[in-house]
Protein backbone atom coordinates (compact mmCIF):
# COMPACT_ATOMS: atom_id res chain seq x y z
CA UNK A 1 0.00 0.00 0.00
CA UNK A 2 1.25 3.81 -0.72
CA UNK A 3 0.73 5.97 2.18
CA UNK A 4 0.61 9.22 2.10
CA UNK A 5 0.79 11.37 5.18
CA UNK A 6 0.26 14.71 5.87
CA UNK A 7 2.03 16.02 8.42
CA UNK A 8 3.86 19.38 10.72
CA UNK A 9 6.14 18.77 13.44
CA UNK A 10 6.79 16.98 16.88
CA UNK A 11 2.96 15.76 17.32
CA UNK A 12 2.31 14.46 13.59
CA UNK A 13 6.10 13.00 13.33
CA UNK A 14 5.23 10.90 16.47
CA UNK A 15 2.79 9.04 14.32
CA UNK A 16 5.15 9.38 11.43
CA UNK A 17 7.60 6.76 13.45
CA UNK A 18 4.59 4.48 13.81
CA UNK A 19 3.73 4.19 10.09
CA UNK A 20 7.69 3.77 9.14
CA UNK A 21 8.42 0.92 11.68
CA UNK A 22 5.16 -0.96 11.35
CA UNK A 23 4.90 -0.49 7.30
CA UNK A 24 8.21 -1.12 6.17
CA UNK A 25 7.40 -3.11 3.58
CA UNK A 26 4.86 -0.03 2.14
CA UNK A 27 5.81 3.17 0.56
CA UNK A 28 5.50 5.98 2.65
CA UNK A 29 5.28 9.22 1.66
CA UNK A 30 5.09 12.63 3.84
CA UNK A 31 4.05 15.79 2.76
CA UNK A 32 4.74 18.51 5.36
CA UNK A 33 3.76 22.11 6.28
CA UNK A 34 6.57 24.53 5.51
CA UNK A 35 4.55 28.03 6.44
CA UNK A 36 6.31 28.03 9.49
CA UNK A 37 9.20 27.95 7.82
CA UNK A 38 11.77 31.21 8.72
CA UNK A 39 14.79 32.89 7.66
CA UNK A 40 16.81 33.71 10.69
CA UNK A 41 20.32 34.86 10.89
CA UNK A 42 20.71 34.34 7.15
CA UNK A 43 19.78 30.76 7.38
CA UNK A 44 16.68 29.24 6.02
CA UNK A 45 14.69 26.92 8.56
CA UNK A 46 12.17 24.35 7.85
CA UNK A 47 11.57 23.40 11.62
CA UNK A 48 8.81 20.95 10.00
CA UNK A 49 10.65 19.34 7.50
CA UNK A 50 13.57 19.48 10.07
CA UNK A 51 11.58 17.07 12.30
CA UNK A 52 10.11 14.90 10.10
CA UNK A 53 13.55 14.27 8.36
CA UNK A 54 15.00 13.89 11.69
CA UNK A 55 12.99 11.47 13.24
CA UNK A 56 12.75 9.01 10.01
CA UNK A 57 16.54 9.34 10.24
CA UNK A 58 16.62 8.07 13.82
CA UNK A 59 18.16 10.99 15.16
CA UNK A 60 15.78 13.40 16.27
CA UNK A 61 16.32 14.11 20.11
CA UNK A 62 13.98 11.66 21.81
CA UNK A 63 13.39 14.53 24.49
CA UNK A 64 11.81 17.73 22.54
CA UNK A 65 10.76 15.92 19.56
CA UNK A 66 12.85 18.33 17.36
CA UNK A 67 16.86 19.27 16.62
CA UNK A 68 19.12 15.93 16.64
CA UNK A 69 19.97 13.84 19.85
CA UNK A 70 23.12 14.71 22.08
CA UNK A 71 23.60 18.06 19.87
CA UNK A 72 25.07 21.19 21.64
CA UNK A 73 24.17 24.80 21.49
CA UNK A 74 27.80 26.76 21.66
CA UNK A 75 26.79 28.09 17.78
CA UNK A 76 23.72 30.22 19.91
CA UNK A 77 26.23 30.92 22.33
CA UNK A 78 28.52 32.59 19.78
CA UNK A 79 25.56 34.75 17.92
CA UNK A 80 24.66 36.35 21.50
CA UNK A 81 28.57 37.04 22.04
CA UNK A 82 27.92 38.91 18.75
CA UNK A 83 25.21 40.67 20.42
CA UNK A 84 22.29 38.93 18.26
CA UNK A 85 19.02 37.57 20.17
CA UNK A 86 19.20 34.16 19.68
CA UNK A 87 15.33 33.01 20.70
CA UNK A 88 15.11 30.19 18.27
CA UNK A 89 16.68 27.01 19.43
CA UNK A 90 19.27 26.26 17.29
CA UNK A 91 21.98 23.22 17.67
CA UNK A 92 25.53 23.16 16.51
CA UNK A 93 24.90 19.85 14.00
CA UNK A 94 21.24 21.02 13.46
CA UNK A 95 22.59 24.53 12.06
CA UNK A 96 24.59 22.83 9.12
CA UNK A 97 21.80 21.35 7.97
CA UNK A 98 20.10 24.87 7.70
CA UNK A 99 23.71 26.40 6.28
CA UNK A 100 23.02 23.34 3.55
CA UNK A 101 20.07 24.25 3.09
CA UNK A 102 20.35 28.12 2.72
CA UNK A 103 23.22 27.07 0.21
CA UNK A 104 21.47 25.15 -1.98
CA UNK A 105 18.61 27.14 -2.34
CA UNK A 106 21.29 30.02 -3.14
CA UNK A 107 22.46 28.13 -5.90
CA UNK A 108 19.14 27.46 -7.53
CA UNK A 109 17.85 24.08 -5.79
CA UNK A 110 14.40 24.06 -5.24
CA UNK A 111 13.26 23.07 -1.56
CA UNK A 112 11.80 19.62 -2.56
CA UNK A 113 14.91 18.71 -4.10
CA UNK A 114 17.00 20.12 -1.23
CA UNK A 115 15.28 18.48 1.10
CA UNK A 116 15.26 14.85 -0.72
CA UNK A 117 19.68 15.42 -0.81
CA UNK A 118 19.71 16.53 2.61
CA UNK A 119 17.16 13.46 3.48
CA UNK A 120 19.04 10.85 1.93
CA UNK A 121 22.59 11.71 3.01
CA UNK A 122 20.85 11.15 6.68
CA UNK A 123 20.09 7.32 5.09
CA UNK A 124 16.39 8.01 5.13
CA UNK A 125 15.14 5.68 2.76
CA UNK A 126 11.08 7.39 2.95
CA UNK A 127 10.03 10.33 0.76
CA UNK A 128 10.30 13.80 2.48
CA UNK A 129 7.85 16.13 0.17
CA UNK A 130 7.34 20.17 0.85
CA UNK A 131 3.87 21.27 0.59
CA UNK A 132 5.26 24.01 -1.92
CA UNK A 133 8.08 25.05 -3.01
CA UNK A 134 6.59 28.93 -2.59
CA UNK A 135 7.05 30.94 0.29
CA UNK A 136 4.15 31.05 2.78
CA UNK A 137 4.23 32.36 6.02
CA UNK A 138 1.87 31.48 8.92
CA UNK A 139 0.83 34.87 11.13
CA UNK A 140 -1.06 35.35 14.09
CA UNK A 141 -3.35 38.18 15.12
CA UNK A 142 -3.04 38.84 18.91
CA UNK A 143 -4.24 41.91 20.38
CA UNK A 144 -0.95 43.21 20.04
CA UNK A 145 -1.36 42.65 15.87
CA UNK A 146 -0.13 40.36 13.54
CA UNK A 147 3.11 37.97 14.29
CA UNK A 148 5.09 35.98 12.11
CA UNK A 149 4.04 32.29 13.21
CA UNK A 150 7.89 31.46 14.71
CA UNK A 151 7.49 34.63 16.99
CA UNK A 152 4.29 33.77 18.33
CA UNK A 153 4.78 30.20 18.93
CA UNK A 154 8.53 30.05 20.02
CA UNK A 155 9.66 33.99 20.98
CA UNK A 156 6.66 34.68 22.86
CA UNK A 157 6.10 30.62 23.84
CA UNK A 158 1.93 31.06 22.82
CA UNK A 159 1.11 32.45 25.62
CA UNK A 160 -0.66 35.67 23.51
CA UNK A 161 -4.39 34.74 22.93
CA UNK A 162 -4.90 34.34 18.52
CA UNK A 163 -7.54 36.17 17.24
CA UNK A 164 -6.94 35.63 13.71
CA UNK A 165 -4.78 33.34 11.27
CA UNK A 166 -3.60 33.50 7.98
CA UNK A 167 -1.10 32.11 5.79
CA UNK A 168 0.35 34.91 3.59
CA UNK A 169 1.30 33.89 0.19
CA UNK A 170 -0.69 30.39 0.05
CA UNK A 171 -2.91 31.65 -2.45
CA UNK A 172 -0.84 32.20 -4.69
CA UNK A 173 1.47 29.05 -4.20
CA UNK A 174 1.79 25.82 -6.21
CA UNK A 175 1.15 22.39 -4.94
CA UNK A 176 4.63 20.75 -6.25
CA UNK A 177 3.99 17.87 -9.11
CA UNK A 178 5.42 15.51 -6.78
CA UNK A 179 2.64 16.12 -4.02
CA UNK A 180 0.05 15.73 -6.84
CA UNK A 181 1.83 12.73 -8.13
CA UNK A 182 1.75 10.79 -4.54
CA UNK A 183 -1.99 12.04 -3.45
CA UNK A 184 -3.20 11.04 -7.47
CA UNK A 185 -1.26 7.29 -6.38
CA UNK A 186 -1.81 6.94 -2.52
CA UNK A 187 -3.26 4.15 -1.40
CA UNK A 188 -4.37 5.93 1.57
CA UNK A 189 -4.16 9.74 2.58
CA UNK A 190 -3.64 10.17 6.37
CA UNK A 191 -3.70 12.99 8.02
CA UNK A 192 -1.32 12.72 11.18
CA UNK A 193 -2.33 14.52 14.77
CA UNK A 194 -0.53 17.85 13.65
CA UNK A 195 -1.75 20.93 14.43
CA UNK A 196 -5.03 21.45 12.34
CA UNK A 197 -4.46 25.50 11.70
CA UNK A 198 -0.67 25.98 11.51
CA UNK A 199 0.15 22.47 10.62
CA UNK A 200 -2.33 20.70 8.17
CA UNK A 201 -4.31 24.18 7.83
CA UNK A 202 -1.49 25.23 5.37
CA UNK A 203 -1.26 22.12 3.27
CA UNK A 204 -4.82 22.44 2.67
CA UNK A 205 -5.27 26.08 1.90
CA UNK A 206 -2.84 26.05 -0.94
CA UNK A 207 -5.13 26.16 -4.13
CA UNK A 208 -5.64 22.79 -5.17
CA UNK A 209 -4.27 20.37 -2.90
CA UNK A 210 -8.11 20.43 -1.32
CA UNK A 211 -9.18 18.73 -5.15
CA UNK A 212 -6.57 16.71 -5.37
CA UNK A 213 -7.42 14.74 -2.31
CA UNK A 214 -10.88 14.73 -3.10
CA UNK A 215 -10.19 13.42 -6.92
CA UNK A 216 -7.85 10.98 -5.54
CA UNK A 217 -9.62 7.28 -4.93
CA UNK A 218 -7.37 6.99 -1.72
CA UNK A 219 -9.44 6.61 1.31
CA UNK A 220 -8.44 9.84 3.86
CA UNK A 221 -8.16 9.22 8.15
CA UNK A 222 -7.38 12.00 10.17
CA UNK A 223 -5.85 11.63 13.41
CA UNK A 224 -7.85 14.01 15.94
CA UNK A 225 -4.95 15.88 18.10
CA UNK A 226 -7.47 16.99 20.42
CA UNK A 227 -8.96 15.37 23.39
CA UNK A 228 -11.72 16.60 24.81
CA UNK A 229 -11.56 20.60 24.86
CA UNK A 230 -7.67 20.65 25.07
CA UNK A 231 -4.80 19.96 22.97
CA UNK A 232 -2.52 17.22 23.63
CA UNK A 233 0.33 19.71 23.70
CA UNK A 234 0.55 23.36 22.34
CA UNK A 235 -2.33 25.75 20.78
CA UNK A 236 -4.21 23.91 18.91
CA UNK A 237 -7.16 24.63 20.77
CA UNK A 238 -7.03 28.16 21.14
CA UNK A 239 -5.96 28.11 17.22
CA UNK A 240 -9.37 26.60 16.56
CA UNK A 241 -11.39 28.82 18.40
CA UNK A 242 -9.34 31.82 16.79
CA UNK A 243 -10.41 30.29 13.39
CA UNK A 244 -13.99 30.08 14.20
CA UNK A 245 -14.40 25.99 15.29
CA UNK A 246 -14.79 24.41 18.44
CA UNK A 247 -11.97 22.63 19.84
CA UNK A 248 -13.33 19.14 20.18
CA UNK A 249 -13.07 16.27 17.70
CA UNK A 250 -16.96 17.66 16.67
CA UNK A 251 -15.05 20.85 15.72
CA UNK A 252 -12.18 18.98 14.25
CA UNK A 253 -14.86 17.17 12.15
CA UNK A 254 -16.80 19.86 10.99
CA UNK A 255 -12.69 21.66 9.76
CA UNK A 256 -11.94 18.37 8.16
CA UNK A 257 -15.47 17.31 6.61
CA UNK A 258 -14.98 18.36 3.32
CA UNK A 259 -12.27 16.02 2.33
CA UNK A 260 -12.23 13.34 5.44
CA UNK A 261 -13.77 9.81 5.27
CA UNK A 262 -12.28 8.91 8.95
CA UNK A 263 -11.59 10.53 12.02
CA UNK A 264 -9.63 8.71 14.80
CA UNK A 265 -10.66 9.91 18.32
CA UNK A 266 -9.74 9.42 21.47
CA UNK A 267 -12.03 6.88 23.41
CA UNK A 268 -12.42 9.59 25.77
CA UNK A 269 -14.13 11.20 23.36
CA UNK A 270 -15.94 8.70 22.15
CA UNK A 271 -19.20 10.38 23.21
CA UNK A 272 -18.67 12.42 20.78
CA UNK A 273 -19.15 9.86 17.63
CA UNK A 274 -22.88 10.66 17.17
CA UNK A 275 -21.84 14.26 16.12
CA UNK A 276 -19.04 13.37 13.71
CA UNK A 277 -21.10 10.80 12.25
CA UNK A 278 -23.93 13.41 11.58
CA UNK A 279 -21.83 15.45 9.21
CA UNK A 280 -21.11 12.40 7.29
CA UNK A 281 -17.65 10.82 8.24
CA UNK A 282 -16.94 7.60 10.04
CA UNK A 283 -15.94 7.86 13.63
CA UNK A 284 -13.26 5.32 15.32
CA UNK A 285 -12.39 5.45 18.64
CA UNK A 286 -9.00 4.30 20.18
CA UNK A 287 -6.20 5.00 22.78
CA UNK A 288 -4.59 7.99 20.72
CA UNK A 289 -1.44 9.36 22.97
CA UNK A 290 1.73 8.13 21.91
CA UNK A 291 4.06 8.24 24.68
CA UNK A 292 6.36 5.15 23.38
CA UNK A 293 7.51 3.78 20.13
CA UNK A 294 4.77 0.71 21.19
CA UNK A 295 1.94 3.17 21.38
CA UNK A 296 3.55 4.98 17.81
CA UNK A 297 3.27 1.57 16.32
CA UNK A 298 -0.14 0.42 17.73
CA UNK A 299 -2.16 3.69 16.94
CA UNK A 300 -0.16 3.85 13.16
CA UNK A 301 -1.41 0.19 12.63
CA UNK A 302 -4.76 1.11 13.83
CA UNK A 303 -5.46 4.57 11.56
CA UNK A 304 -4.15 2.22 8.72
CA UNK A 305 -7.03 -0.61 9.44
CA UNK A 306 -9.69 2.04 10.03
CA UNK A 307 -9.08 3.65 6.35
CA UNK A 308 -9.77 0.21 4.89
P1 LIG B 1 4.55 21.11 15.61
O1 LIG B 1 4.58 21.58 14.17
O2 LIG B 1 5.90 20.73 16.13
O3 LIG B 1 3.78 22.02 16.51
O4 LIG B 1 3.76 19.75 15.61
P2 LIG B 1 2.45 19.24 14.91
O5 LIG B 1 1.64 20.32 14.33
O6 LIG B 1 2.80 18.08 14.05
O7 LIG B 1 1.70 18.62 16.16
C1 LIG B 1 1.17 19.40 17.19
C2 LIG B 1 -0.07 18.68 17.70
O8 LIG B 1 0.26 17.34 18.08
C3 LIG B 1 -0.67 19.32 18.92
O9 LIG B 1 -1.91 19.91 18.57
C4 LIG B 1 -0.88 18.15 19.91
O10 LIG B 1 -2.15 18.17 20.50
C5 LIG B 1 -0.67 16.93 19.05
N1 LIG B 1 -0.07 15.80 19.76
C6 LIG B 1 1.13 15.77 20.39
N2 LIG B 1 1.33 14.55 20.93
C7 LIG B 1 0.24 13.79 20.63
C8 LIG B 1 -0.14 12.43 20.92
O11 LIG B 1 0.59 11.66 21.56
N3 LIG B 1 -1.36 12.02 20.44
C9 LIG B 1 -2.19 12.86 19.74
N4 LIG B 1 -3.36 12.37 19.32
N5 LIG B 1 -1.85 14.13 19.46
C10 LIG B 1 -0.66 14.58 19.89
CA1 LIG C 1 5.44 23.31 13.07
Amino acid sequence: VKIVALCGGVGGSKLITGLHLEFPDDTLAVIVNTADDVILHGLNISPDLDTVMYTLAGSSNPNTGWGLEGDTFHGLEMMRTYGHDAWFKIGDRDMVTHLLRTAQLAAGGTLTSVTADLAQRLGVGRTILPMTNDRVVTRVRTRGGWLDFQDYFVRRGHTDRPLAVEHVGAAQASPTPQVLDAIAEAGIIVAAPSNPVVSIGPILTIPRMLDAIRDAPAPTVAVSPIIGSRSVTGPADALMQAVGFEPTVAGLAEMYKPWLDTLVVDSRDINRAGEIESLGLISKATDTLMPDVAAKRRLARFVVEAAR
